[in-house]
């Protein structure tokens, strides 16, 4: 049986822009990123990650996001938020206008180095420099653990590697820690064991998972990750998105699917699903690739019969 639903609401945030886009082959005009966040935007929903700010050689598809920043639809019902891998790029985050940055260190070592080639504790010597700074400007920080169940080249995370991280990064002074399954390998016990002692240790309030579809249990994750309690949850709209690293590893959970569950399930997100089939549209004709999720083909049944999508 379901846990009682103590608190009404989840929040959704969009990372299509960021993490969907920039594995993407078509690479986008910035011009394109940005009405893909305005139809997010006019689907309601609050939270958007907007871009990256890393080497324009390394990530083609992030050129331009300060470009973005500056153009971003102007209201503050919206949390937008950018990554930035060290203090270098979170400058430039600043500069362009962002208060919210994602840092982020993989859970191993491996991954790690093929991400950004430096050790785990060199990157999260890096992230104590972002974070601290951050904390003193006043800018919400929001630290990630990458590969927190699993990596593709040294297999099962041992837990004890991402309760170390998250309670350092807490010491340092993050804002939320993020826990993601980057390649997605999570399973729905694995997730709903991690997440509960997390919750324990930490409360839920600061946490927040990130779960990728590739082996079809993207949708499950997230629900073991609610069951422990966790109320904050990237998605990617249409399910954009994979992960250079990680062959065959394929998008974020599609946030159609995400907010269809969490609706039915009688939670708010403050989401217009059928304004968010809009947006997955578009993605999906900007980039050929985005499906607009999984249940998509029943949605749009339902839509033609005349029958609503909301519970
Ligand atoms: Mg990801």
């Amino acid at each position: 049986m379901a846990a009682p639903i103590e608190h009404m609401h989840v929040q959704v945030n969009d990372v299509g822009p960021r993490d969907g886009l920039q594995n993407q082959s078509t690479i986008l005009t910035p011009a394109q990123r940005l009405q893909l966040i305005q139809a997010l935007v006019d689907a309601g929903v609050s939270s958007i990650e907007v871009g990256s700010f890393v080497s324009e050689k390394a990530v083609p598809a992030m050129a331009g996001t300060a470009e973005i920043c500056a153009a971003l639809p102007a209201t503050d019902r919206v949390r937008y938020s950018a990554l930035a891998p060290n203090l270098k790029y979170y400058d430039r985050a600043l500069a362009a206008g962002i208060r919210i940055v994602e840092v982020f260190v993989c859970a191993t070592h491996s991954m790690n180095v093929k991400n950004v080639r430096c050790s785990v504790d060199e990157s999260m010597q890096q992230a104590q420099a972002l974070i601290q700074r951050a904390t003193a400007d006043s800018v919400e920080t929001i630290a990630a653990v990458a590969v927190a169940w699993e990596c593709p080249f040294e297999g099962k995370t041992p837990p004890q590697a991402v309760f170390d991280m998250t309670r350092r990064y807490f010491e340092m002074g993050a804002s939320t820690v993020l826990i993601a399954d980057t390649i997605g390998a999570a399973n729905p016990a694995a997730v709903f064991e991690l997440m509960s002692e997390l919750v324990a240790e930490h409360g839920s309030e600061r946490l927040a998972c990130h779960f990728h579809d590739t082996r079809a249990m993207g949708l499950a994750n997230a629900f073991a990750a609610l069951q422990a309690g966790i109320q904050r949850f990237d998605a990617s709209v249409g399910g954009l998105g994979g992960c250079p690293f990680a062959p065959g590893a394929t998008g974020n959970v599609p946030t159609e699917d995400l907010v269809m569950m969490l609706h039915q399930m009688g939670y708010t997100t403050g989401i217009d699903l059928e304004k968010l089939m809009a947006a997955g549209e578009l993605a999906g004709r900007l980039t050929g690739t985005a499906t607009g999720g999984r249940a998509d083909r029943w949605r749009r049944l339902q839509l033609e019969k005349g029958k609503p999508l909301g519970w």
